[in-house]
């Protein structure tokens, strides 16, 4: 396999604040159809690593390829444009708008472009709207006010919100931070069930909940890829434990 094979190909990154390497000379490539976990101690470079894959930070050195096309020249939006899409620790969504309003102006007007609130709600959007709205447990709660969702329902409505715009790779950080037990499961049937027919990569801290999800495992350690493999393996590899156990 070559790296034009891969969805993702990212090759010796590294950036540096002040000197200080966050993410130190990674080499990661995810698959079509992959849900990878990033997991490591807090101030690892997780978020970073997102951060540089979505153009909000610039890399220092390095490529990061989506199929096979250079991310690291372009803006964020042209990222989004791409066929990335990224959800953050909070959700982001529009507190006073209703579960399907979220969904509606989320929805691309044109190739990749965010539609307006005045978006014309042809047959089409609403009938992807509530398709959407089932993925994610809120197909009875299309018309309340976001505000009034769950902690965990609001970050299923982002999930949403992403969704609709189709992305190839779609990147979560801690998707279940705050969720209860019941959410936590729902999530992971949902991930399990959106990796079909794109990538995603998720950064996670619950290891059970990694367990359940993760078909690879890579475990990020100082700015660098401290092990790689299914969770068995990651979870016996000594260095592994060694850092665990240390916090
Ligand atoms: P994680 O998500 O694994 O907990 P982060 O990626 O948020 O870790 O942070 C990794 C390290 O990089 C931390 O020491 C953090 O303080 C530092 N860092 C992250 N972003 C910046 C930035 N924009 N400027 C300076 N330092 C940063
Ligand atoms: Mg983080």
């Amino acid at each position: 396999m070559t790296n034009t094979d891969f969805t993702l190909a990212i090759e010796d990154l590294t950036v540096s604040f002040d000197g200080f390497k966050a993410v130190d000379d990674l080499t990661l490539y995810l698959d079509k159809d992959e849900l990878r976990v990033v997991i490591g101690p807090n101030g690892a470079g997780k978020t970073t690593v997102l951060d540089l894959i979505c153009g909000k930070t610039k890399s220092t050195h390095g490529s990061i390829k989506f199929r096979n096309e250079e991310l690291t020249t372009l803006a964020e939006h042209e990222i989004v444009q791409a066929g990335v899409g990224r959800k953050f620790q909070t959700p982001s969504i529009y507190e006073n708008l209703t579960v399907y309003e979220n969904l509606e102006i989320s929805f691309p007007s044109g190739r990749g472009v965010f539609g307006s609130i005045a978006f014309k709600c042809t047959d089409e959007v609403d009938k992807r709207i509530r398709e959407i709205a089932g993925e994610i447990f809120l197909d009875t709660f299309l018309d309340m006010e976001a505000a009034l969702l769950s902690h965990g329902q609001k970050q299923w409505l982002e999930i949403g919100m992403l969704l609709i715009q189709d992305p190839e790779l779609l990147m979560l950080d801690e998707p279940v931070a705050g969720m209860s037990v019941k959410e936590r499961d729902q999530t992971a049937e949902l991930l399990k069930r959106i990796c079909k027919g794109r990538s995603v990569l998720v950064i996670e801290h619950d290891m059970a909940f990694v367990e359940k999800i993760a078909d690879k495992v890579t475990v990020l350690h100082q700015g660098k890829i401290l092990a790689e493999g299914d969770m068995q393996t990651v979870q016996n590899d000594p260095s592994v434990i060694e850092v665990y156990l240390g916090h």
